[in-house]
């Protein structure tokens, strides 16, 4: 954001008539970086390139018009938003008309007067950047409000929004829906041991190594509660889902976190549940969740350190 508002936002001329594109640049270069076309066809390919912020269109150009280049960036989602102002001899009403239809923001007629071409490209251009500024924040926000602070992991939040997503597509599609519970093991011990900065140094690591089994793009992991976890992933069968469960719950006792309070290991180590079955099979997520921490608590009970897997169906 810092940059934008120190280098100079960029103008792109488009007119076939050199005194015109003269003229505008003139008024126009102390504000503004300028780019110029002499065609229809080279103001897209500037464009195209990246780096234009506004354009100033001619209408009436030999070979592809104004009208049509306009058309053609507002057909294309990477610069519908680029603002377009129409700089035209064109002045009845009907031509006006077809520019605002096509997505102009503004109409300029010739012969124009200096002040009104810098005063209309000033508010657009304003807008325009703000405009980007609000969207790359916004941006930001969604990010941070599906993120946990702590481990940049997916957050209970996103969880509960997107699990029952995923649980509906599965069935549609008649699929296996694989989701792992993981629970620290002796977790509390640990933080009075060692201390809570060594506990929270302890989840960030525990969160990268779950980060590091994800390999495909629908498979997710999220921090469900303090030291609890979730994976949703994808498997075409329960023996494939429970073999990288067991890879996940091995990368973590790899990790050799010294946990000598840990009656599982002398590493820091997690319990889980590993519910993998027919989407179909599924009510909803609160009932796959359940079925989850089911799972997990029988892990908890059988020594820690483990995956308990749903039988087989
Ligand atoms: P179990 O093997 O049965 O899961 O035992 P546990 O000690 O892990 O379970 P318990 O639920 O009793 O304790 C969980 C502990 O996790 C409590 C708290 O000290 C710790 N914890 C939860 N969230 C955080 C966190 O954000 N940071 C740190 N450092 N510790 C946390
Ligand atoms: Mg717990
Ligand atoms: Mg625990």
């Amino acid at each position: 954001m810092e940059n934008i508002k120190k280098m100079k936002p960029t103008v792109l001329i488009v007119d076939d008539m050199e005194e015109n594109l003269m003229l505008l640049n003139d008024i126009l270069e102390e504000k503004y970086t300028i780019k110029i076309a002499k065609s229809g066809q080279k103001a897209l390919d500037i464009v195209q390139k990246g780096g234009v912020d506004l354009i100033l269109l001619d209408v009436v150009m030999p070979g592809m018009d104004g009208y049509e280049v306009c058309k053609t960036l507002q057909n294309d989602k990477k610069t519908e938003d680029i603002p377009i102002i129409f700089v035209t001899g064109n002045t009845s009403v009907r031509d006006e008309k077809k520019g605002f239809e096509l997505g102009a923001v503004d109409y300029i007629t010739k012969p124009f007067n200096l002040v009104t071409v810098r005063a209309r490209v000033k508010t657009h251009m304003n807008l325009h950047l703000k405009q980007l500024e609000l969207e790359k924040y916004i941006a930001m926000i969604e990010k941070i409000s599906i993120t946990d602070g702590l481990t940049s992991l997916y957050n209970r939040r996103h969880f509960n929004e997107i699990f029952p997503k995923v649980i509906n597509s599965a069935k549609r599609k008649d699929e296996l829906i694989c989701f792992l519970l993981l629970d620290i093991d002796h977790f509390k011990p640990y933080n009075d041991h060692y201390g809570h900065q060594a506990g929270d140094e302890a989840l960030m690591k525990f969160a990268s190594s779950l980060k590091s089994n994800l390999k495909r793009a629908d498979d997710m992991a999220f921090r469900l509660g303090g030291e609890e976890f979730g994976i949703v992933y994808k498997s075409d069968t329960q023996q494939k889902a429970y073999q990288f469960a067991n890879k996940v719950r091995q990368n973590i006792e790899d990790l050799q976190i010294v946990h000598e309070y840990n009656s599982a290991s002398g590493f820091l180590t997690a319990s889980m549940g590993l519910l993998c079955k027919k989407a179909t099979q599924i009510k909803d997520m609160d009932e796959a969740f359940k079925q989850a921490d089911d799972l997990l608590y029988e892990a908890k009970e059988n020594g820690r350190n483990q995956v308990k897997m749903n039988n087989e169906e």
